[in-house]
């Protein structure tokens, strides 16, 4: 049997943050009444023209350089002609063969390995609108609220060689992007969208095989069960003497199928031509290396400077840096409490798992960094043990409450006075007869048990280190 190697490149299409839309004025915000945000302009009546929004241009200059790109000096647009019901104008304004950024690259890391997947272009387009389908009858309706909205398309080379390499391409991409602020790269809501181009070719060959390009997958998730299935699907086609043939596929994401949009043959001859109704964009350098020097730092570059300055580990620094949000908040913590590895661990442990049970980011939580370096001074000084931190933490991630306020209103103030614990070493010392024998015969670890039950008689309160104290004390 021949063994493949899988081809991967994405089309990844990012809404851009701006206010309003690429050639009006209308609102570009998500989630409104159907039809409210148009005018004749994105509505694409006759006689009316467009006018470019330079905040776009800028928005998509500024991803082109945190994508290692570089900016010509002009870019043009163009019209890709093509008819369908949810683009109103029946033509899209698009950037054909000079685009606004081309020749970059991005880093990922599969496996432990670094790994160059270069970007080929990102061009500025428009959006169109979206079709609601109807449950109730055999018609659909069309909302033109994203009609012109601006997006940028960043197709990369086919450098990938595997489903987890594309996810790793996906989420890095993600990231950068949300680095820049140009987008809020919510796949939920369709601000960021991937299409991908897979095909196999015999292992060793440098000849790429017939390739398909599968649609409408919304989540990370999505894009490596697509590859996925379709890879799979490349292969037993040509196992059973089959044919594969150039076209486009959707992703069914209930099923965990591809199946057939359109082929090759009757694919859109887009008849792209210069858009005559917008002058070439010509970009100056000095505009272009204003918007270099107000770039934010990268994931990467973080990602070094948290190895190097706060001696975190490189994987502690990958997790953190991967949001934007969640290094603001690290960094945010860190520079009031000065023990980075401890922040770290609680950003990777209690914030990230609470984030993942909730569905939420930590921006739209109430936990701020001054309530976990609150709390984390609370452990320093004592006053609480680590087991009540989790029992605080979680209090706080639920309300918002303050962690002295949490300890002082459940009383979960540790014992620190030898006295009383003392007294639940000996009621656990007499309940526990085995684990004690087995301690004076030798066996260390039967303290750890013991030290346990102090800590469960207490209500995790004892402190754990006197407890311990104690307990080895007494059966001497
Ligand atoms: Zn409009």
């Amino acid at each position: 049997m021949t063994n493949y190697e899988t081809v991967i490149g994405l089309e990844v299409h990012v809404e851009l943050a701006t206010k309003t839309k690429i050639f009006c004025s209308c609102p570009t915000e998500f989630g409104k009444e159907p039809n409210t945000h148009v005018c004749p302009v994105c509505l694409g009546f006759p006689g009316t023209l467009p006018v470019l929004n330079k905040r776009v241009v800028e928005y998509a200059i500024m991803a082109g350089l945190a994508l290692n790109c570089e900016i010509p000096r002009m870019s043009k647009f163009d019209r890709k002609n093509y008819f369908y019901p949810d683009l109103d104008k029946a033509y899209q304004v698009s950037q054909f063969d000079q685009p606004v950024a081309v020749n970059g690259y991005l880093d990922i890391d599969v496996d432990g390995q670094t790994k160059r997947i270069r970007v080929n272009r990102v061009h500025i387009e428009e959006d169109a609108g979206k079709l609601v389908h109807s449950d109730f009858g055999d018609y659909s309706l069309a909302d033109y609220n994203r009609g012109g909205v601006p997006l940028i398309e960043i197709v990369s080379e086919a450098d990938m060689r595997s489903p987890e390499e594309a996810k790793a391409y996906l989420e890095k991409l993600k990231s950068i992007i949300q680095y820049t602020g140009v987008s809020d790269v919510k796949m939920e809501e369709g601000s960021l969208r991937c299409d991908a181009n897979v095909s196999i070719m015999p292992q060793g060959s440098t000849e790429f095989g017939t390739r398909t390009e599968i649609k409408n997958m919304n989540s990370f998730r999505a894009v490596q069960r697509g590859i996925e299935y379709e890879v799979e699907r490349h292969k037993d086609v040509l196992a059973t003497g089959g044919k594969l043939i150039q076209e486009t596929r959707r992703w069914d994401e209930d099923k965990g199928v591809t199946y057939s949009m359109r082929s090759k043959e009757e694919a859109h001859d887009y008849r792209y031509f210069p858009e005559p109704d917008l002058v070439p964009v010509v970009v100056e350098e000095q505009w272009v290396e204003e918007i270099r020097s107000g770039l934010p730092e990268m994931p990467d570059e973080r990602r070094k400077r948290y190895v190097a300055e706060m001696g975190l580990p490189e994987y502690d620094a990958g997790v953190i840096t991967a949001s934007k949000s969640m290094a603001d908040f690290f960094e945010a913590a860190v520079a009031e409490y000065k023990d980075a590895k401890a922040v770290s661990n609680w950003v990777m442990g209690d914030i990230s798992r609470s984030l993942k049970a909730e569905g939420l980011e930590i921006q739209d939580t109430k936990l701020t960094p001054a309530h976990l370096v609150a709390m984390l001074k609370l452990q320093e000084d004592g006053t609480i043990s680590g087991k009540i931190a989790k029992t605080v933490f979680e209090e706080m991630f639920a309300s918002g409450k303050m962690p002295a306020d949490i300890v002082k209103e459940k009383g979960l103030v540790q014992i620190t006075d030898e006295g009383a614990i003392a007294a639940i070493v000996d009621q656990v010392i007499a309940d526990n007869p085995k684990p004690v024998d087995d301690y004076k015969s030798g066996n260390e670890k039967a303290i750890g048990f013991l030290v346990g039950q102090v800590m469960k008689l207490s209500k995790g309160k004892a402190n754990p280190g006197l407890a311990n104290k104690l307990l080895k004390e007494k059966l001497q």
